[in-house]
C-alpha cells in the first residue's frame, strides 16, 4: 500500500514537473518539392498535428499565399482550430540598416490584409528572421506600433534551423529521389532535442522556471515527413505538448528585453540582457551554420 502511495506521489510530481512546449509553424507557401505537392505537405502536417492533439499558431507571410489558393490552404488551419498570426507581407529583415519603422510597419499591416479574415486569426506578430529591430528607436516604435495595432508578441522560446536540415534534405532528394532519408530524421530530432535542452535549461538559469515552450519549425517537406515522429519524441521522453493558446498564457510572452539588436529567442534576449551569460549566449543564436560542420561529416 506504501509503495502504491509513493509512486501516485512520483507520477503526480513527475506531471507537474514535465517541460512544455507548443507548436508554431512558420512560412506556409504554395511551392511545391518533391516528394510533395504544397497541399500534401500541408495535409501531411496537419494529420501530424492532429495526432498530437497539438493547437498549432501558423504565422503567415502574406506574399507566399496571397491568392486564392493560398487562403484555401490557410483556411485549412483555423478549420482545423488552429490560431493564424502575422509574419509581414514581405518577409524583410528589421534588423537590417535599410528597413526602415514607416516601410516594416505598412509591410506588417499589408501582412495582416491576406489573413485578417479567416478563422483562426489572431492579432500575434512574429518577426521575420526574430530580428526585433538593430536599433533601440526602431525596436521602440515597432513595440509601441504592435502595442497599439492591438497585437502581442509571437516569440520564439525554442529557437532552432529545421529549415536548413529540410533544405539539405532537399538538395539530396533532387540528386537521388530514392536516398535514404532515416539519417535526416535521426539528425533532426537530436537537433531540436539538443536546442530544447538548451532552451529549456536557459529558462530555469534566467528566470528560475520552465516557460510554456514556443518551438519555431517550418512550413516545409521536412515536416510534412517527420513533425510525427518529433512529437512522439518530445512525449516520449516525459515532455507534455500543450496548445498555442495554453502557452500564450505564459509572462515571458509580455518581456519586452532591452537589447540591441533586437530579437532571438526571447529567453536568450532575457538572458543577454541580464548581462551574466554572455559565455553561454552566441550570435546568432541558431542559424544552418552551426550544423553544416555535422552535416557535412555525416554525409547528409
Ligand atoms: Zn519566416
Amino acid at each position: 500500500m506504501a509503495y502504491i502511495k509513493i509512486l501516485f506521489v512520483y507520477l503526480i510530481v513527475c506531471r507537474a514537473f514535465a517541460a512544455e512546449v507548443s507548436i508554431t509553424i512558420d512560412d506556409p507557401s504554395l511551392d511545391s518539392g518533391a516528394p510533395f505537392t504544397a497541399d500534401q505537405r500541408n495535409s501531411r502536417i496537419l494529420e501530424a498535428l492532429r495526432k498530437h492533439q497539438a493547437q498549432a499558431l501558423l504565422f503567415v507571410c502574406g506574399k507566399r499565399v496571397d491568392s486564392a489558393k493560398g487562403r484555401a490552404l490557410l483556411r485549412t488551419w483555423g478549420q482545423a482550430g488552429h490560431w493564424i498570426g502575422n509574419h509581414s507581407y514581405s518577409h524583410e529583415n528589421y534588423g537590417s540598416a535599410g528597413q526602415g519603422f514607416e516601410e516594416f510597419s505598412l509591410d506588417v499591416q499589408k501582412g495582416e490584409t491576406v489573413i485578417k479574415d479567416l478563422p483562426g486569426f489572431r492579432r500575434i506578430f512574429r518577426f521575420p528572421y526574430l530580428k526585433e529591430g538593430n536599433t533601440a528607436s526602431k525596436r521602440d516604435r515597432m513595440r509601441s506600433f504592435l502595442e497599439k495595432s492591438g497585437y502581442s508578441q509571437g516569440y520564439v522560446t525554442i529557437d532552432a534551423s529545421d529549415w536548413y536540415v529540410s533544405d539539405r534534405l532537399r538538395e539530396r532528394l533532387k540528386k537521388n529521389p530514392k536516398a535514404d532519408l532515416a539519417p535526416y530524421r535521426n539528425f533532426y530530432l537530436r537537433h531540436i532535442w539538443e536546442r530544447s535542452q538548451f532552451y529549456n535549461g536557459l529558462s530555469e538559469k534566467v528566470l528560475g522556471r520552465e516557460v510554456k515552450h514556443t518551438l519555431l519549425l517550418h512550413h516545409n517537406t521536412l515536416n510534412a515527413l517527420f513533425l510525427d515522429d518529433l512529437l512522439r519524441m518530445f512525449k516520449e521522453k516525459g515532455w507534455k505538448i500543450i496548445s498555442a493558446k495554453d502557452a500564450s498564457s505564459d509572462p515571458v510572452f509580455k518581456a519586452a528585453p532591452k537589447i540591441v539588436p533586437a530579437g532571438e529567442s526571447v529567453l536568450w534576449a532575457i538572458a543577454k540582457e541580464s548581462g551574466k551569460f554572455d559565455p553561454i549566449l552566441r550570435y546568432p543564436a541558431e542559424d544552418g551554420v552551426y550544423e553544416k560542420v555535422e552535416m557535412d561529416r555525416l554525409g547528409l
